[in-house]
């Protein structure tokens, strides 16, 4: 494939954009190489700027659940349009699509809209402490909540000490607040409790996490991560930004039937613009202004083109009594004849799937956290990657991420992504 164009428009992006790109993983710095600039996408089919075309294995990382550009979707925000981009005043629409989620999502009353994944994240730690009248909360190594300073904490050393800056600009005070623990490790969080005892808010977690590539919860961990919040009088954060409406319409929550206190969404709540929310009980929602104390706002919350997609994506999932069976069988399929083909090369690897999420470690044993992730074999992860994308096939660009599987994936597009990875050599 020829990228004559895409890589003359990464070098003019590069001059008036940091890096040429507004969100890094796009960059390809993991695997190397000059991203790919699209310049359309439909159904299954990303086009770039040089016309090549791909299969799109991630779907704008999530949100294009139906695939790209559905034409009722399409339709609704022509529609919409013509009305208005954006009123400043509260729309009937609103109303609409929080009554459809909290409706059909269990263990939510109350849903409020943001525009980002990470300011539902922000915003539900912010309200988590306003509700418990405490500073501290627990994350996970690996898991990510968007880019807010408390969400980018690295561990520090030993098991129960306070999290370390991850990036420059975010101060120690903010990192002594955020308490880390490894995934799947039920152990440190208690641990964590003994030493913040009546300190700690809440626990946010990915249900499953998608972040450091496909990675599931094990041995009951969300049920146990519920009993020790109860316990403690901590809130149960689940993060659902990429599991919600993704595993089933109620999400984690609902596939795992495990109750979570607060729950943020992002993604696939879009339907491809920006859109994320954060909902949970009265008792706690009511703490939000302008009815109770803990302050949040944004002005194109709730926009209406948004709440347009949104509301349009999710009732053509819910018309669908078929969506979720088709979507994860598609993945299961992928899941197992990857497998039998990468068996045959004797390629050690793990598939890891929930759902319609999956992802590939060139790994000889299972993972089930941040540290196994980071030890799988990530060079032989950016080969394949590679090999794909020359045929036509785009990956997640990063051992780091996860696949997500969209509606419009069937068994053509099935068999051509077969077929390349059937001639993949390891060089
Ligand atoms: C993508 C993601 C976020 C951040 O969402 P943005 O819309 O990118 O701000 C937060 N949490 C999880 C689990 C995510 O996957």
């Amino acid at each position: 494939m020829l990228y004559q164009r895409s890589s003359a428009l990464f070098d003019e992006a590069y001059k008036h954009i940091p890096g040429g790109v507004n969100s890094p993983v796009r960059a390809f710095k993991s695997v190397g190489g000059v991203p790919i600039f699209m310049k359309s996408a439909k159904g299954a089919y990303m086009t770039d700027a040089d016309d090549n075309v791909y299969i799109d294995y991630i779907n704008s990382w999530g949100p294009a659940i139906l695939g790209h550009t559905h034409p009722e979707v399409l339709e609704a925000i022509k529609k919409q349009a013509e009305k208005g981009f954006s009123y400043g005043t509260p729309s009937e629409l609103e109303t609409e699509i929080a009554k459809l989620i909290v409706e059909n999502v269990p263990n939510i009353d109350q849903i409020r809209m943001v525009s980002s994944g990470t300011e539902a994240c922000m915003s539900a730690i912010r309200l988590a402490r306003g509700f418990t009248g405490r500073d501290k909360f627990i994350k996970f190594e690996g898991c990510y909540h968007g880019h807010s300073d408390s969400f980018l904490i690295k561990a520090g050393s030993g098991a129960a000490t306070f999290g370390n800056p991850n990036s420059p600009g975010v101060t120690a005070g903010t990192a002594k607040d955020t308490l880390l623990a490894r995934y799947n490790d039920i152990e440190q969080v208690k641990d964590l409790f003994r030493h913040n005892q009546g300190e700690i808010a809440a626990i946010i977690v990915e249900p499953v996490a998608g972040n450091m590539g496909c990675v599931l919860p094990e041995n009951n961990f969300l049920q146990n991560l519920r009993k020790l919040c109860d316990e403690n009088g901590a809130l149960l954060i689940f993060d659902e930004v990429m599991t919600g409406f993704r595993l089933g319409f109620g999400g984690a929550q609902e596939v795992y039937n495990v109750k979570a206190d607060l729950v943020t969404y992002g993604k696939v709540i879009g339907g491809g613009l920006p859109v994320g929310a954060f909902a949970g009980r009265n008792e706690i929602m009511n703490h939000l202004a302008p009815k109770g104390a803990v302050y949040q706002a944004g002005t194109l919350s709730g926009n209406p083109l948004a709440m347009r997609a949104g509301l349009t994506t999710l009732e053509l999932i819910r018309k669908d009594g078929n969506f979720y069976k088709n979507i994860n069988k598609t993945t299961e399929t992928l899941d197992f004849e990857i497998g039998k083909i990468l068996n045959s090369k004797n390629i050690e690897h793990r598939i890891n799937r929930k759902g319609s999420m999956m992802s590939i470690f060139f790994h000889i044993n299972a993972v089930s956290n941040f540290e196994e992730a980071a030890n799988a074999n990530h060079s032989l992860f950016n080969n394949f990657f590679h090999q794909l994308l020359a045929n036509g096939i785009y990956l997640p660009p990063s051992g780091y991420e996860t696949w997500f599987i969209s509606d419009a994936i069937k068994e053509k597009e099935i068999d051509r992504t077969l077929e390349v990875i059937r001639k993949f050599e390891y060089s």
